[in-house]
């Protein structure tokens, strides 16, 4: 078996085969950093988290990069706002970013590129397609020629709802054609470098590409972002990537849907938005993660309280299957590092098929009733094994359920109150089940 995905240039399941033999490069569109992050931010951070652990699960040697825009027109108003130097706005809210995937239990990226770090870069790749014709400077304003590219649009026109998109490209009468996007932005507001073609700063859909390059060369195997950057983004990255590359840019471009509220588009302005930051603690963030996981990738959720409360129930009932039986089975000495190879092989048969989180869900559901069961049985070398198996699937989803092992003194006690219950010696039974209580262990 091997991993068949959906790739978004062809609208096909594909089968997985990285360019080179075991190891995959992928690179995901990361944060412009003016702001805090929102729970609809957080879904492709999550998914992509989950990609990286499940391709190294299965074996590969992987790179995962994700950038940093820390250069924008946001970003230079948001410091004007903070009366602050885009850097240090741009810091903060690096931070904040990285600060609230924790929550949601995504580790970081192998690569951090930032774009500001690739600016000789940039202006080198866009003097490159002025000189092959791929590009026109007006007045210290570069532009990409889209008439240039005979097939732009592979990535987006295949899909009918991204032709709404097309109303979003602003009207300039610079542009030959409105197609038309910047490389470079002559700017006389906040930072600015020094060009070939005068003072600016270079535009978003260059940042990614000539990061990519650097980091990964002509062509990678997975290119990913929310559905949203498919057009414009996407479709302009792959067009300058034609240009000088030759290339897709990727081999697979993966995209993931939207987290809308009740039926809207999260937004400021719609005031329906719930920052990762105000999520109550790290089991709210997983409970988070958990109804982002396990929704089909590609469609959009539609995010309510009812929702998560079905997520918060999920996630409770498994907390507390693994809780008892984790401290039964240290207390009996009876941990394995064992698994029950059927459940892995489900798992793997589910997650290679396009990551069918569903079924995944199910399985997962059916290990916890199984746990449960041989719980109440007492056939701990089974449970053991079981719990084990449990663990290790949701360690591969980034699961966490935030149970440690018993420390040496609640170890005792729990050992004292499993004795005193076999000896039906119900007053001590009752002291040690106290203590555990105030401790919070069961
Ligand atoms: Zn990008």
């Amino acid at each position: 078996m091997s991993l068949k995905i959906y790739n978004s240039l062809s609208n096909k399941i594909e089968e997985f085969k990285p360019i080179n033999g075991n190891k995959v490069n992928m690179y995901v569109c990361g944060p412009t950093v003016y702001n805090y992050i929102h729970i609809g931010n957080a879904r492709p951070v999550i998914f992509y988290d989950m990609m990286r652990n499940y391709l190294k699960f299965s074996g590969y040697d992987v790179t995962y990069a994700s950038n940093i825009t820390d250069i924008d027109d946001k970003i230079i108003n948001q410091a004007i706002k903070e009366n602050k130097t885009e850097k240090v706005v741009a810091k903060f809210f690096e931070d904040a970013f990285f600060e609230a995937t924790a929550k949601v239990g995504s580790k970081k990226p192998d690569l951090i590129p930032h774009a500001t770090e690739y600016i000789p870069e940039m202006i080198n790749f866009i003097d490159e397609l002025i000189k092959k014709g791929y590009a026109y400077n007006v007045d210290g304003d570069v532009f990409f020629r889209v008439s240039k590219i005979s097939d732009y649009g592979i990535l987006s026109n295949q899909v009918s709802e991204d032709l709404d998109s097309g109303a979003r490209i602003s009207v300039n009468n610079k542009k030959e054609s409105p197609l038309d996007f910047a490389l470079w932005k002559n700017t006389d507001v906040g930072i600015k470098w020094e060009s070939p073609f005068g003072l600016g700063r270079p535009g978003w859909h260059t940042e990614c590409v000539v990061m990519n390059h650097k980091l990964f060369g002509d062509v990678i195997d997975i290119h990913g972002g929310g559905m949203d950057l498919k057009f414009p983004h996407h479709e302009n990255e792959i067009a300058q990537a034609k240009a000088l590359y030759n290339t897709n840019l990727a081999k697979y471009w993966i995209h993931v849907g939207r987290l809308n509220m009740k039926g809207q588009k999260m937004s400021k302005s719609l005031g329906n938005v719930i920052l990762v930051k105000d999520l109550k603690d790290s089991t709210e963030g997983m409970i988070l993660r958990s109804l982002i996981l396990f929704s089909p990738y590609r469609n959009n959720i539609e995010y309510d309280e009812d929702l998560r409360n079905l997520y918060a129930k999920e996630y409770d009932k498994w907390q507390r299957a693994y809780k008892q039986s984790l401290y039964q089975l240290q207390a009996l000495d009876k941990l394995s590092n064992d698994v029950v190879k059927e459940d892995i092989d489900e798992f793997k048969l589910q997650m290679d098929d396009d990551f069918n989180v569903q079924n995944v869900l199910t399985l997962i559901n059916s290990i916890v009733k199984d746990i449960n069961t041989l719980l109440r049985s007492k056939d701990y070398d089974k449970l053991a094994v079981k719990v084990n198996t449990f663990k290790t699937i949701l360690d591969v989803l980034g699961i966490n359920l935030f149970v440690e092992l018993l420390d040496d003194e609640s170890l005792n006690d729990y050992k004292n109150w499993n004795e005193a219950r076999i000896n039906k010696d119900f007053e001590k039974a009752d002291m040690y089940r106290q203590k555990l209580i105030e401790k919070g262990l069961i």
